[in-house]
């Protein structure tokens, strides 16, 4: 059985508790099936661009996070033990629905970076500098946004 879905990223409350905001859309594509051993395998891949912070600059940045997806699924921890190292399993309790939102939820939490990072921060200052110098040039009309500041200075001294 293949599942392909979209879900917003703030449907996956766990996940937007290490975000900026809960904008985004999370893709998922997941097969379930038996693999030749007759074991219950979930397989796919799932990925997102979310907002962090980055922890260099302190500003926000946009990070793609995606990861592939290949479980076995288990109701028991004696499963669990009995699988090769290779696979990871997925408990599901005998009586528990499973629940693909979790499993996608649970692979892009384990996918995200301990520390994210812009790849070149920008030097905020001097882009805040550049951004009042351009809204002075591009209104010239409109009164010198400093000159209230000044007025104030002066008041101030007297
Ligand atoms: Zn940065």
């Amino acid at each position: 059985m293949q599942l392909k879905s979209q879900l917003p990223v703030a449907s996956l409350q766990r996940l937007c508790e290490s975000l900026l905001d809960e904008e985004g859309t999370v893709t998922a594509d997941l097969l379930f099936e038996l693999d030749t051993e007759r074991r219950p395998r979930i397989i796919g891949k799932v990925s997102t661009d979310v907002s962090v912070v980055c922890q260099r600059c302190l500003q926000p940045m946009l990070l793609h996070v995606e990861d592939k997806i290949d479980l076995v699924l288990v109701t028991t921890d004696a499963q669990s033990k009995a699988l090769p190292d290779r696979l990871d399993p997925w408990m599901c309790g005998e009586d528990e629905l499973l629940s693909p939102a979790d499993i996608i939820e649970e692979q892009l939490i384990l996918a995200m970076p301990i520390v994210s990072m812009h790849e070149r921060c920008v030097d905020v200052n001097k882009a805040q500098v550049l951004a009042i110098q351009k809204q002075i040039e591009l209104e010239p009309a409109r009164k010198n946004p400093f000159a209230a500041l000044v007025g104030l200075k002066s008041r101030t001294e007297k």
